[in-house]
């Protein structure tokens, strides 16, 4: 099967598709995938962002897609997976993997397979993703760089040539509205690279000011965000890419994020330490600004 190619990376919102498969999920429900699509499903090696959601207009009816999953093809046909790729490597070659739109009571006939039909994502949820996941980013840069001084040893660098803290030692992070929430753990990995973890305990009720204003520095300084490539099957490597005064930032990110940065109007940084003091969580906030007449919520 030809994998779907995902428009989202780019900001798609949209699109003219074609019906390619269609599958009986659990409850009635409906699995309809097609040849290209704007829906970012959930991606199970790494479930930090959560599926877009929306609607599908095929043969004259609208449906709506409570959300979007990954459909699994071995390269024999000898089986299919919906959702679940569990004991399947992201990398292994001999799967192919498609979106798949969850719908609710659509026809079951296969009079679907090739039909035309429009998909369109909720634009608001969408936007409070995307705002979501880019101060996921920003945050993460600015606790980089807020905990270069606990490090003794130099280790894989961030764009900003700082020691990847981030990359280190997350171990959980989920996309919501407007936000984030990461969570790190310094463990004996971490450590042992350099981390002056004692120092970091003793300060980290004090660090989260700190990041937060480093956050809202580097939100100012960053003129435009893009994510590529795009149009292509959902397993593409792809780049959160930041412009930075004359430098490009990059992250590895597959998902969907504000191409202006300029929509976010700042952002609020918490810092948890957990009961076993080994790890702690990091809560992003990001205000959504008034662009174009978009109403924005404010939390
Ligand atoms: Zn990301």
């Amino acid at each position: 099967m030809q994998p779907t190619i995902v428009t989202y990376p780019g900001g798609s919102i949209s699109e003219l598709a074609r019906v390619t498969n269609l599958y009986d999920g659990e409850n009635g429900v409906q699995v309809v995938v097609t040849d290209v699509t704007p829906f970012h499903p959930l991606d199970p090696w790494w479930p930090d962002q959560p599926s877009d959601r929306g609607i599908i207009n095929v043969i004259g009816q609208a449906w709506v897609i409570d959300g979007a999953v990954l459909v699994g093809t071995k390269q024999d046909r000898s089986e299919i997976r919906i959702g679940d790729p569990k004991g399947v490597k992201r990398s292994d070659p001999s799967w192919s993997w498609s979106v798949g739109h969850v719908v609710f009571g659509s026809p079951t006939g296969k009079e679907l397979i090739n039909a035309k039909c429009r998909l369109e994502v909720d634009p608001e949820y969408r936007r409070a993703i995307a705002v979501g996941h880019t101060a996921c980013h920003i945050a993460a840069l600015a606790l980089n760089e807020r905990l270069e001084t606990y490090w003794t040893k130099s280790i894989v660098k961030d764009s900003f040539g700082r020691n990847d803290f981030d990359r280190a030692a997350i171990v959980f992070s989920r996309i919501e509205e407007f936000g984030s929430i990461d969570r790190y753990r310094i463990g004996k990995g971490v450590r042992k690279a350099g981390f002056s973890s004692d120092r970091f305990w003793s300060d980290c009720d004090t660090l989260a000011s700190e990041i937060e204003v480093g956050s809202n520095q580097i939100l100012n300084e960053i003129a435009s965000i893009d994510v590529a490539p795009d149009h292509t099957p959902f397993h593409a490597r792809r780049n959160w890419v930041a412009v930075h005064k004359n430098a490009r930032l990059q992250i590895p990110c597959g998902g969907v994020h504000v191409r202006n940065p300029r929509e976010i109007a700042n952002m609020n940084i918490k810092l948890n330490r957990q009961k076993d003091q080994t790890e702690f969580v990091m809560e992003t906030r990001a205000a959504a600004e008034l662009i174009g007449g978009v109403l924005s919520i404010r939390r």
